[in-house]
């Protein structure tokens, strides 16, 4: 994993002003990253960020997907099956159903599938973001699936 991260940003209705607010507070660190955001999350998190020029090093990357019950969160899933996001802040709503309520799970089990470091809620997107880890090397392990893959489904 490369010191610049492409980080998914996600956030249901209730909990985007969370995720904005939690933007607003981190915009210093999130501006040396790659954001990937699904549709009306980016568009947000775009706004807060916009004309923020860092130190000088970073600029604005956000990617915008498309909205989330529209497809957006299938996208982010195959994004990480392809090993292209490093991190995943998903502020989901604890509290209400959603129509797409099948791709958050489906979102959810590939980040686990695949050991993406994933927050759910703000303290968790602190301790990710404030870890030390997150501006090294790391690389999370990822289980060997291959004999899986190759298994035999001969009668
Ligand atoms: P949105 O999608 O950012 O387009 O609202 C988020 C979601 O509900 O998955």
């Amino acid at each position: 994993m490369e010191r610049r991260k492409t980080i998914a940003l996600v956030a249901h209705d209730n909990m985007k002003p969370d995720l904005v607010e939690w933007v607003d507070g981190h915009r210093e660190s999130l501006l040396c990253h790659s954001l990937v955001c699904t549709g009306t999350t980016g568009k947000m998190i775009s706004k807060v960020l916009i004309g923020e020029k860092g130190d000088g090093k970073c600029r604005l990357d956000v990617r915008l997907l498309k909205s989330g019950p529209l497809g957006g969160d299938q996208q982010l899933g195959a994004m990480i099956a392809e090993g292209g996001i490093d991190a995943l802040i998903f502020f989901w709503d604890p509290m209400e159903a959603q129509p797409h309520d099948v791709d958050v799970k489906a979102l959810l089990r590939l980040a686990t599938l695949y050991n993406v470091p994933t927050a759910v809620n703000r303290s968790t997107a602190d301790f990710m973001l404030s870890s030390p880890l997150f501006d090294g090397d790391y690389e999370p392990m990822v289980k060997d699936y291959r004999s899986y893959v190759e298994r035999s489904l001969d009668r």
